[in-house]
């Protein structure tokens, strides 16, 4: 990632990664009823994990920290590039010695849904192997695996379903998430989501506002829409409720003060999005707008529904408002046919956009996939000097847009401590990390006003100007 203003995982991922190589204490035999979790991948992915581990508390399971202790052993896992897919065969690994020993190994999510059964041959101690979109089966699968089934899966693609759980974990006292949208019905030509999370479905806007009204009751304040496509959101209710109108009505629920969404597709992008931000305060100043790439040829070859000159005209509807949005984006370098002009053409982007942050990834070949079959692989070695030349490119740009914002005022939602003993961390409206010294002894939730002093182009530095609320 090129950018240390993460909009991904941000603290939300729930356990710290254990290191690939790590080994489990032979000595510790798992205790009953108890259960340990591990996410990879995106938001949604960690909001996931978030609605399992409440269907397992409502079980009378508790968390543990060490996979060792727990009866329940969960990986929650991310295909969408090689890498992130190969991390839990080698978690897997790690459990091979202790077969027998009680406990229940289970693989969730991408891989899950992308290997099936074939999990069960490469890591035969494995016995639940449960897709994405497959989640709503999960107390079901549970029941199986208490009564003593040795096997269970749940692999339906084609459920119009959405995952709602009565209960579900929150790993972020401030901030919560709520999926508006599940899976995805667009067919880029890179991308595995639309194969292990099966086609798109929205919530109704009831559902998704009684969520917000409860969140806001529980003390929340910020809340965060996902979906892979968030702004190609359809409410299947007769009230029939946009996506900027369900933005706006979300706002307005007593106590939330701030309300963001991730991620959008810029065919679906348009001016009532950008309205909506400017005429309600609460709706944050950032769009996630990924392009994948600069070049109209390969984002034809990508299959994005849009060219180059489409994506700039979005670009300049939001750099038009009355507010200050930031703008972020993913980008992959070396898709298949990507020529030097090509990527000559991205660099250019980069100008012309002027982004806040940027996610760059180096293509990865992903199975079911259309670009799997097509010709003119770019080598690795030119893939990777591609993804340096963006990503220095990028830092530039962004050390100076966050250098304007030097002398500025910001509000920020603290929402940590820093290493350094007396100082924290707050998110701005704009999804800008701000670090600052303040003697208080607790800050953590508190909106408050943050004069920029200086900046980097992962974050900022401020001193407190003055206290907006508690
Ligand atoms: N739905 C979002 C959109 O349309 O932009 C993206 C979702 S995907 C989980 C997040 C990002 O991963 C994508 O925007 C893309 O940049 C990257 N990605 C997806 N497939 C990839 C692949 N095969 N190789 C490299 N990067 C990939
Ligand atoms: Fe993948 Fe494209 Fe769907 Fe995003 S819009 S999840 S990149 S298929």
């Amino acid at each position: 990632m090129s950018s240390s203003f993460d909009v991904r995982l941000e603290s939300l991922a729930s356990k710290p990664e254990a290191p690939a190589n790590a080994r489990l204490d032979a000595a510790r035999a798992p205790r009953p009823n108890t259960f340990y979790l591990e996410t990879f991948g995106c938001q949604m992915n960690a909001h996931d994990s978030e609605k399992v581990a409440g269907v397992l508390a409502g079980r009378g399971y508790l968390p543990v920290d060490r996979p060792e202790d727990a009866q329940l052993v969960f990986y929650n896992t991310c295909s969408i590039r090689e890498k992130a897919a190969q991390k839990v065969f080698s978690r897997l690994g790690l459990f091979r010695e202790r077969e027998g020993n009680g406990q229940i190994i289970g693989v969730l999510g991408c891989v899950a849904q992308q290997e099936g059964e074939e999990i069960f041959e490469r890591a035969p101690w494995v016995s639940l192997v449960c897709g994405s979109a497959s989640y709503r089966k999960l107390p079901e699968l549970l029941a199986q695996l208490e009564s003593g089934n040795r096997r269970v899966m749940g692999l339906d693609t084609d459920t119009d379903e959405t995952f709602e759980t009565e209960l579900t974990r929150r790993d972020n006292p401030f901030r919560a998430y709520i999926t508006i949208i599940e899976g995805c019905s667009k067919s880029c030509a890179y991308c595995v989501v639309p194969f292990t999370r099966g086609p798109e479905r929205s919530r109704t806007s009831a559902a998704v506002l009684e969520e917000v009204r409860r969140l806001a009751g529980a003390g929340y304040s910020e809340i965060q829409f996902l979906g892979q496509t968030v702004n190609s959101y359809r409410d299947p209710s007769p009230r029939r409720m946009s996506f900027a109108e369900l933005l706006v009505a979300a706002s307005g629920v007593s106590g939330i003060r701030r309300v963001r969404f991730t991620t959008s597709h810029p065919s679906d992008f348009n001016r009532d999005i950008v309205d909506a931000i400017d005429s309600v305060p609460a709706l944050c100043e950032h769009v996630h707008l990924p392009v994948q790439s600069g070049s109209t040829r390969i984002l034809r070859a990508m299959r994005r529904t849009y060219t180059r000159e489409e994506y700039l005209e979005k670009v300049a509807l939001i750099r038009a408002a009355r507010r200050p949005i930031s703008i972020s984006s993913d980008i992959i370098v070396g898709f298949p046919g990507e020529s030097d002009e090509d990527f000559a053409e991205t660099l250019s982007l980069l100008d012309a956009a002027q982004y806040d942050s940027v996610f760059a990834f180096q293509f990865s070949p992903r199975p079911n996939t259309e670009a799997l079959s097509l010709s003119g692989t770019v080598r690795e070695e030119t893939r990777a000097q591609r993804l340096q030349i963006l990503q220095d490119k990028q830092r530039e740009i962004q050390l100076a847009r966050n250098q304007s914002l030097i002398g500025l005022t910001l509000e920020v939602l603290v929402d940590g401590a820093a290493r350094k003993a007396g100082n924290w961390l707050g998110r701005t409206s704009s999804n800008r990390m701000v670090n600052f010294a303040s003697p208080e002894p607790n800050l953590l939730g508190q909106y408050v006003s943050i004069t920029i002093t200086s900046a980097g182009p992962g974050n900022l530095v401020g001193i407190r100007a003055a206290s907006v609320s508690g």
